[in-house]
């Protein structure tokens, strides 16, 4: 049955994934989208303190993020990642990492954040949302639902049906609610692997909890993308604090 060719283990969850699309693909994609973004949005200059800030925490969870790939024998995984970072100015409280490793972090994220800690906290769960195939995931489950085959070489980029999926599932064009959001298990690998990279990267994952809370109590007006479609504020917080002995094995004490 070819969906039986189309599932992949995934080598740092085993978790086994729907899997329709070329990571190289999703990467190129993606490329074009994200500089098609920075072009049509307001990026602050990279002699901002805040600019500074979110390129310090970006580079410290991608070496992070491609240490512990490497020590798990899945460096492979993370082949065409060339990771960049940029603030947006935006109210949106919001932040993403498409394929590849393109991520931005909107201004209207920092209030709630208010600490370079939490900065790491958000961006190890976005990250991991990339660097796991969950966008890939989503998309293969929405080919699947639509009856798109994709045939060999035929490139994704050449499908108005699955760059309209695309353009869906990733980053700034992402209309919450047309396609299945994160699922649950993919958020709670999310804030999993993500406390280990801030751990790793030397930002304290206990953070996690008082962020979160802060998030928690933005009530009516939580942030469309970063919390619609995660799991309950208050079971989030229980699973963060059952993932919390294992990324404090990983934190070092801080770095900055
Ligand atoms: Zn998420």
């Amino acid at each position: 049955m070819v969906l039986f060719f189309s599932c992949k283990t995934n080598s740092i969850t085993g978790r086994s994934q729907l899997n329709l699309v070329s990571e190289s693909e999703v990467q190129a994609m993606a490329l074009t989208q994200y500089k098609d973004f920075l072009s049509k949005n307001p990026v602050i200059p990279s002699t901002n303190s805040n600019q500074e800030m979110v390129l310090r925490v970006g580079n410290r969870i991608a070496a992070a993020v491609t240490k512990y790939y490497t020590e798990h024998g899945a460096g492979d995984e993370l082949k065409g990642y060339t990771w960049e970072f940029h603030l947006v100015e935006s109210k949106e409280v919001n932040a993403w990492c498409m394929p590849g490793g393109k991520v931005v972090v909107y201004t209207g994220l920092l209030p709630l954040t208010q600490n370079e800690t939490a900065l790491a906290i958000v961006l190890g769960h976005e990250i991991t949302h990339a660097v796991a195939g969950h966008g890939r995931e989503r998309m293969s489950q929405e080919m699947l639902a639509q009856g798109i085959q994709i045939a060999g070489d035929v490139a994704l980029s050449n499908n108005p049906k699955t760059v309209s999926i695309f353009n869906q599932v990733y980053g700034p064009a992402a209309e919450i609610g047309v396609l299945l959001p994160y699922s649950r298990k993919q958020e709670t690998e999310a804030d999993h692997y993500g406390l280990i990279f801030a751990a790793m990267a030397g930002y304290n994952p206990q953070e996690a909890i008082p962020f979160w809370t802060r998030m928690a109590s933005m009530g009516g007006d939580k942030p469309p993308v970063l919390l619609s479609d995660h799991p309950a504020d208050e079971q989030r917080i229980e699973d963060l604090k059952k993932a919390m002995p294992e990324a404090m094995k990983y934190y070092k004490g801080t770095k900055h």
